[in-house]
C-alpha cells in the first residue's frame, strides 16, 4: 500500500478538461511535474550484483510494457505511434504520455489530454472487457462455484468476454510471453548474485510468474536484505477502480541506504524508553513494546509499471497478501533519493514563500527525512488500547497521523537532551523549521483526508500557543523559546485522547483545530504555481 499518491488524487479530481489541451496548456500541465536527477551511488555494487543490476533493469523494462497492456487495451500501439510524431505538440504530448503512462493525466482526475481515446480512463482498465458494468460482473459472479468466483475476484486474473460469456483468465496466460521474458531475466540475476536472500526472491518470483502464485515469492520478500534490492511483481491494487480486484505489474530496482538503516536500527533500539518518557499519564505507557514492522530506507535506480506512473511513490508497504502480513507482517520501504528529489523539487521553493529569508538556511533535507523516520517508528508506541481504535470511528485516521509527526518530534528533541542524537540550538533550528516549512507542502493538498487535516490541528494548536508565529508580510517562523513545550503539551492531548478512546474529545479538538484558518489559506494560495510533484529523468 502507498501514502503518498493517496492525499495528491483525493485533491485534484476537481479539475476536468473541457478539451484537447493545446501546446501551451500541455506544457503547463507538464510543468507541474518538475525535472529531477536521482541520486544513487552504485559503485559499491559487488561486480557479479552489477552484473545482476543490468538484468534487473532489462526486468524493468518489460515491466513497462506489460504494464500498458493492464491500463488500456490500446497503450502500447498509442505509445509506438507517439513515439513517430516530431512536431513539438507531437513531443509534449509523447513527453506527457511517458509521465502518465496513457493518454489520461492522473492529476486531472484521469481526463484525456490527447484525442481519439476514451475521455477518461475505463474505470476497470485492461482488466476487464471495457464496456462491462458493474452490475454484469456480479450477475456472472452469482452464476459460479466458489472456486471460479475466487478466480473472478483474484488479484492475478483478467476477465475477458468471448462469445458473449465472460471468462477469468490467469495473469500467468494472459501474459505468458512477457512473463517468461521475465522470469528468465530474473534467474539469470539470481545466478549472479553472491546474496542469498535476493538469489532466493528472485528464483521463487520467476517461479510465481510462470505458476501465478505469488505467496512463497512474497514470503521471501519479506526475508530480503541484500545490497541491492529490488520490488517486483504484480501488487497494487488502485487502477481497478471498478472493484480494486486486480493487481498492476510494478518493480522498484533500489539500493539499501546503510547509513539510514543504521540510524533506523539505532532508533529502534530506543523505542521503549521513549514510551517510557511520554507526556502522557504512566498508566497508559506500555512496559513493553511490540516488535515493530521492519522498515527499509532504499535509493531509487529506476522505476516501471505501476510504480512510475502519474505521482511518484515516495514509501510503500508491502506485499498486500494478507495471509503473508499474518505469517510475516509487512515492510515499509522507503525511497530517500526520491524524497529527497521531492524535498528539492517542491519543499525549498514552498520555504521560500512561506519562511523569512533568515529561517532559508535552517531548512535541511536531513532533519526532514529523520522526522519521517521518526513519523513511522512512533507510529508503533504510545497507546493501543484494544477497542481504543475502533471507539474514536472516523477520527482516529487524522489524530493517530498527528500524533506520529508530534511524538516524532518529541523522540528526537528527547534524543537531542539524552545526547543520543548531535543536539544543541543549530539542530533543534532545523528540525522545527523543516518541520514548519513541511507542515505547508501537506496543507496545499487539502484537508479531505488523514494526513492534512492532522497536519492542520497541529498548526493551529502550536500557532495558539505561540510556538509558531506569523510576520507581518505573511511568513511563519518558529519560537524557539516556546516550541518544545508546545509539542509535549500537543503530544500529551493527542496521546491521551487515544488512551481514553475518546471520541467526542477528538471531535472537539479536530472541529476546533483541523481546518484552514484564513491566514493557513492565504498562504496555501501564494503557492499554487510552485510543481506537483517530479519527473525523473
Ligand atoms: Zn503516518
Amino acid at each position: 500500500m502507498r501514502t503518498l499518491p493517496a492525499i495528491l488524487l483525493i485533491l485534484l479530481m476537481t479539475s476536468t478538461l473541457a478539451k484537447t489541451p493545446d501546446l501551451p496548456e500541455l506544457e503547463r500541465m507538464i510543468a507541474r511535474y518538475a525535472p529531477v536527477d536521482l541520486r544513487v551511488d552504485t559503485s559499491k555494487l559487488s561486480p557479479q550484483d552489477s552484473q545482476a543490476l543490468a538484468r534487473l533493469t532489462a526486468a524493468a523494462k518489460l515491466i513497462d510494457d506489460l504494464f500498458l497492456d493492464q491500463y488500456w487495451s490500446g497503450d502500447r500501439a498509442l505509445y509506438s505511434k507517439l513515439q513517430k510524431d516530431t512536431t513539438p505538440l507531437g513531443k509534449a504530448r509523447l513527453h506527457y504520455f511517458r509521465i502518465n503512462k496513457s493518454p489520461w493525466s492522473a492529476l486531472d482526475d484521469q481526463q484525456a489530454f490527447l484525442p481519439g481515446v476514451p475521455a477518461r480512463k475505463p474505470l476497470g482498465a485492461n482488466f476487464y472487457p471495457e464496456d462491462i458494468t458493474k452490475a454484469e460482473f456480479e450477475a456472472w459472479e452469482k452464476t459460479l462455484p466458489a472456486e471460479q468466483r475466487h478466480e473472478a475476484e483474484g488479484f492475478f486474473t483478467v476477465i475477458r468476454r468471448e462469445g458473449g460469456k465472460l471468462h477469468a483468465i490467469p495473469f500467468n496466460k494472459a501474459y505468458a510471453a512477457d512473463l517468461q521474458k521475465l522470469a528468465a531475466l530474473l534467474r539469470e540475476a539470481a545466478a549472479l548474485t553472491p546474496n542469498a536472500s535476493l538469489k532466493n526472491f528472485l528464483n521463487l518470483r520467476a517461479d510465481a510468474f510462470l505458476s501465478n502464485d505469488y505467496y512463497a515469492s512474497d514470503v521471501a520478500w519479506m526475508d530480503l536484505d541484500a545490497p541491492l534490492d529490488i520490488t517486483i511483481g504484480p501488487y497494487e491494487t488502485y487502477n481497478d477502480e471498478l472493484f480494486g480486484f486486480k493487481a498492476s505489474y510494478e518493480a522498484y530496482i533500489t539500493i539499501r541506504d546503510d547509513a539510514e538503516t543504521g540510524k533506523l536500527q539505532f532508533f529502534a533500539n530506543h523505542m521503549q524508553e521513549i514510551e517510557n518518557n511520554l507526556p502522557l499519564d504512566a498508566k497508559y505507557r506500555n512496559p513493553k513494546i511490540g516488535a515493530s514492522s521492519p522498515i527499509r530506507v532504499v535509493n531509487q535506480i529506476a522505476a516501471a509499471g505501476d510504480g512510475n506512473h502519474g505521482v511518484k511513490t515516495a514509501a510503500y508497504n508491502l506485499p498486500n497478501d494478507e495471509r503473508v502480513v499474518a505469517k510475516k507482517g509487512s515492510k515499509r520501504v522507503m525511497l530517500k533519493n526520491v524524497q529527497e528529489a521531492k524535498f528539492r523539487a517542491t519543499l525549498v521553493p514552498i520555504a521560500g514563500r512561506v519562511l523569512p529569508a533568515e529561517a532559508q538556511k535552517d531548512l535541511s533535507f536531513e532533519s526532514f527525512f529523520t522526522h519521517i523516520l521518526a513519523h513511522e517508528l512512533t507510529h508503533g508506541i504510545g497507546p493501543h488500547q484494544p477497542g481504543g481504535r475502533q471507539q474514536m470511528k472516523e477520527l482516529y485516521g487524522a489524530i493517530e497521523e498527528a500524533k506520529a509527526d508530534v511524538t516524532g518530534l518529541f523522540m528526537l528533541q528527547h534524543m537531542f537532551d539524552h545526547k543520543l542524537l548531535p543536539g544543541g540550538a543549530d539542530a533543534e533550528r532545523k528540525l522545527y523549521t523543516s518541520f514548519l516549512a513541511s507542515s505547508f507542502r501537506t496543507l496545499r493538498f487539502g484537508l479531505h483526508e488523514a494526513h492534512g487535516k492532522g497536519m492542520a490541528l497541529q498548526f493551529n494548536y502550536l500557532r495558539e500557543k505561540g510556538a509558531f508565529v506569523s510576520n507581518s508580510d505573511g511568513t511563519f517562523a518558529v519560537d524557539f523559546s516556546k516550541v518544545k513545550q508546545a509539542v509535549r503539551d500537543l503530544d500529551h492531548d493527542l496521546l491521551t485522547l487515544e488512551a481514553q478512546g475518546d471520541y467526542g474529545g477528538a471531535k472537539a479538538m479536530l472541529d476546533r483545530l483541523g481546518k484552514l484558518t484564513p491566514e493557513l489559506r492565504r498562504a496555501v494560495v501564494k503557492l499554487r504555481d510552485i510543481p506537483t510533484d517530479i519527473d525523473p529523468k
